[in-house]
This record gives C-alpha cells, sequence and structure tokens, in this order.
C-alpha cells in the first residue's frame, strides 16, 4: 500500500483506478475498450457533455465562461495565451514572476512578444508572494498572469479580491496545481487553465475557462489549432481528443461531486491535511526549514528541508521503508516536497506525519 506525495503526477482516488482498470478492459456502457472507442462515438460524445457539466456545477461556472478541453500542456498555453490576447491594440501583458512554473510562462511570453514582469520574486528566493490587488499595472494592458500555486516552491496565492472592470486588464491564471481543490471565484478571471496531472486525472488533458469577451479579442490568422475558438467552436472535438485522459477526468468529477461532495468539502479536508503537515513541521522547526514564508504556505505542496543533501536523503530512505514515496524536492530546488493534491487522504498524511517526527526527533 504506497502512499504517493508526488509533486508532478498526483496519486488518483482508488475508487477512480479501479473504475479506469475495468474500462481499460471493457467499458461497462459499451462493452469494449476505453483505448479502442472513437472520438466520434456517441459514448464519447456524453462524455465530453458530462466532463464540460460536472466541472460547471462543481465551480458554479458563469454561462459566460467558455470551457474547453486542451492538449500540450501547460506549457503549451504559456505560448498561446500571449498568442491569442497580448494584440496591438493593448499594452504589453504583465506576469507575476513568483517562482519556476510563472517564470517559466513569462519567459515563454517573451518569445512571443512584449511582456512586462509586474512583480518578481527571485531577490527573496521566491519564498514570498505579493498582494496581487495592490501591483501597479498599466490599466490598459492585455492581462495580468500568474500562477495561484507555485508547484515547486509550495507557494499558494489567496484568491484576489478584484471584480471584473473595463479599466483593469483582465486577469489570466495558471491553476495547474490547485484546480478543483477549492472553490473558486471565477467571475474574477478572464481566463483560468489547468493541466491534468495534478487533481484531474492523468496528463494528457488541459481544462481553460475563458470569458467569451476575451474570445473577441483574438486576432485573425493564428494556426487554427493554437486559436482558443477552434476547439471552443467544435466543442473539443476538433482534432482527436485524448479520449482516455478525459474519460478518467469525468471519473474524478463524479468522485469529487458525488463521493466527495463538492468543492467545499474538498476545501475541508485539504485544510485538515494541510494543517497536519505545517503543525508537524512546525514543531520539528530547530531541524526542519520550510520554504515558504508563513502568510503564502500551499496547501498543496509543502516544500522544506533538514538542512542538507544527506539528511533529506536520508529521510527519503526513512519514509520508504513506511510505505511513502514521492517525497524529493523538484530538481530546480532540491530538499523536500509533499504534495496533498485531493487524492491523497488525511490517513496518508498521518503516517508521513509519523515518520517526519521519528526522524525529525532523531536529529533535534
Ligand atoms: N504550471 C504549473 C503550476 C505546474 O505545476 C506545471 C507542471 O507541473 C506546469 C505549469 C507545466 O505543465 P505541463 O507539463 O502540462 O506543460
Amino acid at each position: 500500500n504506497t502512499l504517493n506525495f508526488s509533486g508532478g503526477p498526483g496519486a488518483l482516488p482508488v475508487a477512480v483506478l479501479n473504475q479506469a482498470r475495468d474500462a481499460i478492459v471493457s467499458l461497462p456502457e459499451t462493452g469494449i475498450s476505453v483505448l479502442g472507442m472513437s472520438h466520434r462515438s456517441d459514448w464519447f460524445l456524453s462524455i465530453l457533455d458530462e466532463a464540460e457539466h460536472n466541472i460547471r456545477k462543481l465551480l458554479d461556472l458563469p454561462d459566460r465562461y467558455a470551457l474547453a478541453f486542451l492538449q500540450g500542456g501547460s506549457s503549451l498555453l504559456f505560448a498561446t495565451i500571449p498568442m491569442n490576447f497580448a494584440t496591438r491594440s493593448f499594452a504589453p501583458p504583465e506576469y507575476v514572476s513568483s517562482g519556476y512554473w510563472s517564470s517559466r510562462a513569462s519567459a515563454e511570453a517573451g518569445r512571443v512578444g512584449p511582456c512586462r514582469v509586474a512583480w518578481s520574486g527571485q531577490r527573496t528566493g521566491f519564498c514570498d508572494l505579493p498582494e496581487l490587488d495592490a501591483l501597479d499595472v498599466a490599466a490598459n494592458a492585455a492581462y495580468l498572469h500568474y500562477v495561484s500555486n507555485e508547484t515547486v516552491e509550495g507557494l499558494q496565492f489567496a484568491e484576489p479580491a478584484r471584480e471584473v472592470r473595463a479599466d483593469v486588464p483582465p486577469l489570466i491564471a495558471d491553476m495547474s496545481s490547485d484546480f478543483l481543490s477549492k472553490p473558486v471565484a471565477v467571475e474574477r478571471f478572464g481566463m483560468i487553465y489547468a493541466h491534468a496531472q495534478k487533481n484531474l486525472g492523468p496528463a494528457g488533458v488541459t481544462v481553460v475557462l475563458i470569458d467569451r469577451a476575451l474570445l473577441e479579442r483574438i486576432p485573425e490568422g493564428l494556426p487554427s489549432i493554437l486559436d482558443f475558438r477552434t476547439q471552443v467552436t467544435h466543442r473539443s472535438n476538433y482534432n482527436t481528443p485524448p479520449v482516455f485522459a478525459i474519460y478518467v477526468l469525468t471519473l474524478v468529477t463524479r468522485w469529487l461531486l458525488h463521493d466527495i461532495g463538492g468543492l467545499d468539502a474538498m476545501q475541508r479536508v485539504n485544510e485538515a491535511k494541510a494543517r497536519r503537515l505545517y503543525d508537524t513541521l512546525d514543531k520539528l522547526d530547530d531541524v526542519v526549514t520550510v520554504h515558504a514564508a508563513r502568510p503564502w504556505r500551499s496547501r498543496m505542496n509543502a516544500a522544506f528541508t533538514f538542512g542538507d543533501e544527506r539528511l533529506d536523503a536520508a529521510f527519503i530512505e526513512a519514509a520508504r521503508e513506511r510505505g511513502i514515496v514521492g517525497v524529493e524536492g523538484h530538481r530546480s530546488l532540491g530538499g523536500l516536497r509533499a504534495s496533498l493534491y485531493n487524492a491523497v487522504t488525511l490517513d496518508a498524511v498521518d503516517t508521513l506525519a509519523e515518520a517526519l517526527t521519528e526522524f525529525g526527533l532523531q536529529r533535534a
């Protein structure tokens, strides 16, 4: 019974894994493998409808948002967002550079055209975050981009208080690592996107929610597959979509709606898990350093270290003996990281907390 705290691929709920395993052999609805289902079949069209319906229901998504399932991951969106929205009628888009992934996003935007870094956490080693609402951003900027949860550093923004107004640039958020972990006031955003490998299902599909008013800004002449209107118009079935990933995502949304009881309930579980982990780390503060400054600690990923590589490696080994895997830090930061994505149970976090306490007390 391995407990997976990996920061990359999130563990999936056991109920979902069992259904996915059965579906690989034979889908209950069609009698054939999900891997052999046509993306034009009535079955898949109904899965696409259900996936959209479930996400809309979970988020209470206003009708003015289009929803599409894309491929190419969040990294492709780092390039296509400026291609679609940083048009000549606006000042350059602004980026909050608060860690590894948001810096990748702004670097990519810079390859597409001019962009401005509105705030950077580089000087302080990416361990704190700015107040989004207080940033000095050009009123006519194409948009303001940020990453709601910095997966590598373990930093998470509080939700911005701003309302959508004509004189503030639309907010675009990469929510890859905290999407569907809690409710979100979508109406404050121009666009939200999230790749599927954390809370949503297996890699291969990326969910985008876009205010339809923004779609009107897209310039003509982009390659069709890079123009956000293409998949919106073709209901995410313009070319072959990742059928299996979208199917498993649908199972995950059913689990969230029916087994968990929605995003308020999911948030309560996630808060309890994070409290358990950070309380444990704080009790060991003689021997453990948490990377994120306290107000910005992420409920999804905790990055921390026992102080040097040798000790961190020894903890990875000690954790493995309890069946805990995936606690290595991201290659860019080193150290340790425990990720508490939706499918990680409070029991699993208890086991991790015991392992940390035992290891930490031996070093204190
Ligand atoms: N944004 C965030 C916040 C991430 O955590 C990741 C990957 O972990 C990415 C973007 C990159 O996503 P992809 O690998 O789908 O391009």
